[in-house]
């Protein structure tokens, strides 16, 4: 679906350029769930700005279903942590989820249709009247969510898009995105600084160095499904990878057994 070959990225040029990524390769199988999780400023953005087409890279190259990505390729849908800025607050919920759609083929009944469908997928029919700011801010990521759906992705990226809500809205909007992500049979790519929440949500957690961002390790997440946020978080499974995850971070990538080896 998805494969990055040795990407590199640096800003600027000269004395004062700064490589934010560097030397990445891994890549993303049709129908995963994939989270990264790095320290804040390693270059997670830099890196999904990449894989989006928002930013060429320096070097190497992103492939989207075989094709090299120039720009933002076909079935890629994106959902940011600032939902305030991302969702117009002129325009009413079912506006916004349809905004994208009005440049897609089909006609008015069937975008509406599209839209209709998203808005029940996380929860929010009945608030397309709506404007966004008479909304939650959990709310208002769900229709940033409905946005990114009613376009029938095949690949989503996610770009630490829980990270401006409190804790029980955080733990709903992780399960909205678990059945979504079956109901919608799309891929995701899932940016976090979270470990817990890399664990929780993923099939394969890549863990990024601090900046110049290299790949550390590539994790599988071998937890039983469905994923629920009690007993999923007390499997043993789960507690042993949390806490490597959180040592390979705090380390920059040497792990305590390596130390030792
Ligand atoms: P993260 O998302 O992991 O917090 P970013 O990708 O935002 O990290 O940033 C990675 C590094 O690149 C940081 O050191 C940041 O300061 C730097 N950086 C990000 N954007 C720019 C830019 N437009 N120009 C120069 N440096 C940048």
């Amino acid at each position: 679906m998805l494969s990055v070959e040795n990407v590199t990225h640096q800003y600027g040029t000269g004395p004062g350029a700064h490589t934010a990524i560097k030397g990445l390769s891994f890549n993303v199988y049709p129908g995963e769930f994939v989270s990264i999780v790095g320290p804040s400023g390693a270059g997670k953005t830099t890196l999904l700005r990449t894989l989006s087409g928002l930013l060429a890279p320096t070097s190497g190259t992103v492939s989207v279903s075989g094709k090299k990505v120039t720009g933002v390729p076909e079935g890629m849908s994106m959902v940011f942590q600032d939902y305030s800025r991302s969702l117009l607050p002129w325009l009413t919920v079912e506006k916004n989820v349809s905004f994208p759609l009005d440049k897609i083929s089909g006609s008015a009944g069937e975008r509406k249709a599209l839209v209709a469908e998203s808005l029940l997928a996380v929860g929010l029919e009945g608030y397309g009247d709506r404007y966004p700011w008479q909304l939650s801010g959990g709310m208002q990521q769900r229709v940033a969510i409905a946005r990114a759906l009613a376009y029938k992705p095949s690949l989503l990226l996610m770009d630490e898009p829980f990270a401006s809500v409190d804790a029980q809205t955080r733990a709903e909007l992780e399960d909205l995105v678990l059945t979504l992500r079956q109901r919608y049979a799309v891929t995701i790519i899932f940016v976090t600084h979270d470990i817990d929440e890399s664990v929780y949500l993923a099939d394969r957690v890549l863990i990024l160095s601090s900046s110049p961002a290299h790949l550390v390790e590539n994790i599988t997440v071998d937890l039983p499904e469905p994923r629920d946020q009690i007993s999923t978080k007390e499997n043993q499974t789960f507690v042993t990878l949390r806490g490597h995850v959180a040592r390979l971070i705090r380390s920059g990538g040497r792990t305590t057994e390596d130390s030792q080896a």
